[in-house]
């Protein structure tokens, strides 16, 4: 890869974040990975003197399902472009009376309700478990964090998304235990998106946008009106956030652990794993633990 060209910064749109302002010598990338075609093509250019990418999830015509988006191609066209850190959006609902729809989240743990999805780059001859304690990189968090408040966005630094398979919204029962376990946000794209970035080392963090109160609270029912009135203001502030974080993010030094993730975590003897039809696949990762 050409280091003039490389791309270590990232932005993940999702639903209604089809495209981002600011972006200045514009190129869009076509890429063919080996899980498949990425959801779309990815937005190369710079923001502020920035150079960064731009993936929207859903694809920007929002033809993926959650199910559906192909987060390993996602994740390794990425990585194939040099990201090192990735900033994700996604609209999400709240289980907490206190997290009012257009309210920013930044949240620090995942649960993990998915039913069905390539959850993991490693299979078929090569096996790695990565460490998903904190499945978000602190130090990006933080960045965020510091971002949002001097904006003066009303936000919550802390919380639990809980990742459904969608599409359908969760029914009551569903949302109030959802809630009682204490789960802050629900949404659908957060699985396998963060641990798929961990096992390719960048670092991963997100802002989850609320739209509405799930279905959990009585007297708050969802409409379609009320969600796109939150969604436009989600949309606008995501919008300012990423203007305002660029500089931060391409100035940080810290050396938090993402990029070395698999270090402890490949299990498979080195002969073994460089002789499987897989390594090929993965080789943008591995290849600097086998080929040393
Ligand atoms: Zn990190």
């Amino acid at each position: 890869m050409n280091k003039e060209e490389a791309v270590k910064i990232a932005f993940i749109g999702g639903s209604g974040l089809y495209e981002i302002e600011g972006f200045e010598d514009v190129v869009e990338k076509d890429i063919d990975t080996p899980f498949g075609k990425p959801s779309d093509k990815i937005i190369v250019g710079h923001i502020k003197g920035v150079r960064c990418a731009f993936l929207a999830r859903h694809a920007r015509s929002h033809v993926f399902t959650p199910a559906e988006i192909n987060q390993r191609a996602n994740m390794w066209a990425l990585k194939s472009l040099g990201v090192e850190q990735i900033v994700a959006f996604t609209a999400c609902g709240s289980l907490k009376d206190n997290y009012y729809p257009k309210d920013l989240v930044i949240p620090d743990q995942i649960f993990d309700r998915t039913k069905d999805r390539p959850g993991s780059f490693f299979s078929d001859g090569i096996v790695a478990h990565i460490s998903a304690a904190h499945p978000f990189c602190e130090g990006l968090r933080n960045i965020i964090h510091k971002t949002v408040a001097d904006a003066g966005l009303k936000h919550h630094f802390g919380g639990t998304y809980v990742c459904i398979e969608g599409n359908r919204f969760s029914t009551k029962a569903e949302s109030l235990v959802n809630k009682s376990l204490g789960f802050s946000i629900v949404g659908m794209t957060a699985v396998p998106e963060a641990q798929l970035a961990r096992e390719a080392e960048m670092c991963y963090a997100n802002i989850s946008l609320v739209t509405d109160f799930d279905s959990w609270k009585e007297g708050e029912e969802v409409t379609n009106d009320k969600v796109l009135e939150a969604a436009a203001v989600n949309i606008s502030n995501s919008r300012k956030i990423i203007k305002d974080i660029v500089s931060k993010i391409a100035a940080r030094t810290e050396d938090c652990g993402c990029r070395h993730s698999l270090a402890p975590s490949i299990m498979t003897a080195k002969d073994k794993a460089i002789q499987s039809p897989h390594y090929k696949k993965i080789a943008l990762f591995v290849d600097k633990y086998f080929k040393k």
